[in-house]
């Protein structure tokens, strides 16, 4: 979705294919896709040493980015599965229309907000909120954030139907849990921005799974939600891996949450779990520099073509150790207490 209209308007693969011309494709059918001569991984910023904005990549409408034609060929592909159809179709429930800004501001101070906020997140379908500024970085090259503060939405899984990727045609388990829960992320975020153009405050959603200004993983991370795992997704100490993510942007005044560190990263570098799984062997197993930042990364041109042949893939969230319903909180007590050891010796 390009973000500009209302939440129930268009949807992953709003037009400009047809279906029958992407039955029966393969891998090599997304790769040949890809445009001559370019590497996503080029477009993402890979071995970049200076800090920039990140570029529109894949998930932006498809006349703003280099990738459309494989970006159309993989949502073609995900529409010959009827379940997947009906989750991105215009049918779903993705909130409601969004409320005229009231004239009457109400008053309260940031941290009365702040605490206002994460109150009606749990009554309004998002298991987890955190709060941060709009930095730069955050937003895509050529788009622009009109808001101070962004709050970041976490929606969890169900890990039975995560852990049947990677998707085949005749089992899209999977794949349809993840669009189920990108249209529930998208019905908390704009509840959420209701209650806050009630309030007399502007505000504005940002739904997925399409993009557009921001730049959500950055942005989840400084709210607190979790930490980048070596599979290029968050790792939350409450849910793992088995979440997604919607945002909210706004005027009204907040306080920030802190970024929350509880040992994922470093986990990551002694587990290999996801990287062994990955099919086409897309996970690096060190870091990388990515527009100046050294971090986990995923190879764009070696995943995508296997992501689209089985209609999201997401086998690398649902074998991560912390995604198992309980692991997540038990794992970060345990290496708190090691963290701790250590400190003490
Ligand atoms: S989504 Fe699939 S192909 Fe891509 S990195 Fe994860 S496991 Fe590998
Ligand atoms: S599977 Fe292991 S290495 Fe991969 S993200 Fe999860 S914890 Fe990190």
């Amino acid at each position: 979705m390009d973000g500009k209209g209302h939440d129930t308007g268009d949807r992953i693969g709003g037009g400009g294919y047809r279906v029958e011309d992407y039955i029966h494709r393969d891998e090599d059918t997304f790769r040949k896709k890809f445009p001559a001569n370019m590497s996503g991984n080029d477009v993402n910023g890979l071995d970049v040493q200076t800090k920039g904005p990140p570029q529109p990549f894949f998930w932006h409408p498809a006349d703003r980015q280099p990738f459309g034609e494989l970006q159309q060929a993989v949502i073609g592909h995900h529409r010959q599965a009827p379940e997947i159809a009906h989750t991105y179709s215009r049918d779903a429930d993705r909130g409601p229309r969004p409320v005229p800004i009231s004239d009457n501001i109400e008053q309260a101070d940031a941290a009365e907000w702040t605490r206002r906020i994460k109150a009606f997140g749990p009554d309004n379908e998002s298991d987890l909120i955190g709060l941060t500024p709009v930095r730069p970085e955050y937003i895509y090259e050529g788009y622009e954030i009109s808001h101070p503060w962004l709050v970041i939405i976490g929606v969890a899984m169900d890990y039975d139907l995560l852990s049947t990727a990677p998707n085949t045609i005749e089992d899209v388990r999977a794949a349809t849990e993840v669009a189920d829960k990108y249209n529930q992320a998208a019905r908390a975020a704009r509840k959420l921005a209701n209650y806050i153009l009630a309030s007399g405050y502007e505000a504005k959603t940002f739904p997925g799974p399409m993009a557009t200004a921001l730049n959500m993983l950055p942005a989840a991370i400084e709210a607190g939600l979790g930490e980048l795992g070596k599979h290029g997704s968050l790792i939350n100490r409450t849910y793992g891996s088995s979440f997604r993510l919607s945002a909210v942007s706004t005027n009204m005044p907040l306080v920030a949450d802190a970024r929350d560190e509880f040992g994922a990263d470093e986990f990551c570098a002694s587990c290999r779990v996801c990287e062994t799984a990955c099919p086409p062997k897309a996970i690096h197993s060190r870091k990388k520099t990515v527009r100046g930042n050294h971090k986990w990364y995923v190879d764009f041109d070696k995943c995508i073509p296997y992501f689209g042949e089985t209609f999201g893939c997401a086998l690398c969230l649902a074998v991560c150790p912390w995604s198992r319903p309980g692991v997540a909180p038990r794992l970060a007590e345990k290496l708190a207490r090691r963290e701790a050891r250590k400190s003490a010796t």
